[in-house]
């Protein structure tokens, strides 16, 4: 790019709030259809399994702990977070959040019950 063309520019950029934010001291807000850490609700889970069996990254295992009660595990260093597991759940016993803040000192932390 030209000198003549470059300098508009420049002088346009020192004028305008930057595009990105200081994160993390001021908060992201993600879209309403954010697909982030996973969220059970074991009352409306039958063990039918469809979400194990369509997770594309063996990431989620559904334990039974009772009669008709089950949890769900999910290995998030394995989840791509692709939302699939929601899809396949006929009872919406499985949905995506907004919170995207997983880091973890160790590894084994990434093993969660949801
Ligand atoms: S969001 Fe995708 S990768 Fe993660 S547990 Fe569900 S199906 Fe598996
Ligand atoms: S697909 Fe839904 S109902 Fe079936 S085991 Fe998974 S969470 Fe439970």
């Amino acid at each position: 790019m030209k000198t003549g063309k470059m300098l508009p520019l420049a002088l346009k950029g020192l004028f305008t709030k930057p595009a990105t934010i200081s994160y993390p001291y001021q908060k992201v807000v993600v879209p309403s259809d954010f697909r982030g850490k996973l969220v059970f609700d074991p009352s409306k889970c039958v063990g039918c399994m469809l979400c194990v069996r369509d997770c594309p990254s063996g990431a989620i295992e559904i334990i039974k702990v009772g009669e008709k009660k089950y949890k769900a595990v999910v290995h998030l260093d394995k989840c791509i977070y692709c939302g699939q597991c929601c899809d396949s759940c006929v009872r919406q016993a499985l949905r995506t959040s907004p919170e995207f803040e997983l880091a973890v000192y160790d590894r084994k932390d990434l093993t969660v019950d949801i």
